[in-house]
């Protein structure tokens, strides 16, 4: 990971990230019964007033909560809320201070001990963590391998839910990318359908359309995801979401993919088939320029959230 942050958030207070551990017999470390968020902090080293501003945090709050839902980790809500999450969030970033943009990593741990599986009323320990924002996927054009390992279905362990457990799959399968060359993989179902990449969403532009696989797809709902689709709209990109063929990926016009790790990022190549004619298209390199605008100023859509500690 890229240069983690001396200061840690765990058990309600900020500690050094060495004395932030969990047991070895806690069901977060036994069964990966952990569900996250990554959201990006922008810091602004330069300007006059450099408050850190979090990027759409109510929205990475909001699907940590359903994470917690769809689990059974009931805990979670009968303990936070979003004014007790921000205040946690802008304590740790005034306590690191960092001087360059960094990601947060905010989990909520079951960490009751041989529980045996099960999950509720089971106690919970919330953590996050800091680190510098240095993307996983090249910037400059990616290629990609379909993967081997199917994506785990909605009805086995649900995409939507970030559970670390589940994560075994994108490490599977990222893993078999790389062995192969590749830089990431892309996710079929189990029809042979896209879903997306070990920890991204995809999209590919066809005349001039921009396509990317429904919710009901097998994929988490990324919050870039969504911030992507309504600056499409907004620029009168006409956008659908549906089922995607692999081989529609092979005759795109453009394909590039989503996430906080990733950012907006241009695919050039598909198993072996260029992408066009290998370099990254316009509509997603505008979209790469509009999204990463977004990050850090937006008076629009209100996503950017100052840290005041
Ligand atoms: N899919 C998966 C499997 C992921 O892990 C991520 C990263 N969180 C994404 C998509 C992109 O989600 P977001 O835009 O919310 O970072």
């Amino acid at each position: 990971m890229a240069n983690p942050h001396p200061y840690v958030y765990f058990g309600d207070q900020i500690v050094a990230a060495e004395a932030a551990t969990l047991g070895v017999a806690s069901s977060a470390v036994l069964y990966g019964l952990s569900v996250y968020t990554v959201f990006p902090v922008h810091v602004d080293a330069g300007a006059a007033s450099p408050a850190p501003t979090a990027f759409r945090l109510d929205d990475h709050y909001r699907r940590l909560e359903e994470s917690c839902k769809i689990i059974g980790i009931d805990q979670f809500t009968q303990e936070w809320d979003f004014g007790r999450f921000r205040t946690a969030v802008s304590t740790l970033i005034a306590q690191n201070a960092p001087r360059t943009d960094v990601f947060v990593r905010a989990t909520v741990h079951v960490v009751e001990s041989i529980p045996g599986t099960r999950v509720r009323g089971c106690a919970i320990a919330v953590s996050m963590f800091v680190y510098d924002a240095v993307p996983i996927v090249p910037q400059d054009g990616m290629r990609l391998k379909s993967s081997p390992w199917r994506r785990i279905p909605d009805n086995a362990i649900p995409s939507r839910a970030k559970v670390n457990g589940a994560y075994v799959n994108s490490v599977l399968a990222k893993q078999d990318a790389i062995d192969s060359g590749y830089d990431d993989c892309v996710f079929l179902d189990g029809n042979g359908h896209v879903c997306e990449l070990s920890a991204a969403n995809i999209f590919l532009v066809r005349n001039g359309t921009l396509i990317t696989p429904d919710v009901s797809c097998d994929i988490l709902d990324g919050i870039n995801r969504r911030t992507v689709l309504t600056l499409a709209t907004e620029d009168g990109i006409p956008v659908v979401e549906r089922t995607v063929d692999l081989t529609e990926l092979y005759i795109a016009d453009e394909v590039f993919v989503t996430g906080t790790s990733s950012g907006a990022a241009p695919v050039v190549e598909v198993d072996g088939r260029l992408v066009a004619d290998g370099i990254p298209g316009p509509i997603s390199q505008s979209l790469r320029k509009r999204h990463h605008a977004a990050l850090r100023t937006d008076d629009v859509h209100g996503w950017v959230t100052e840290l005041t500690a």
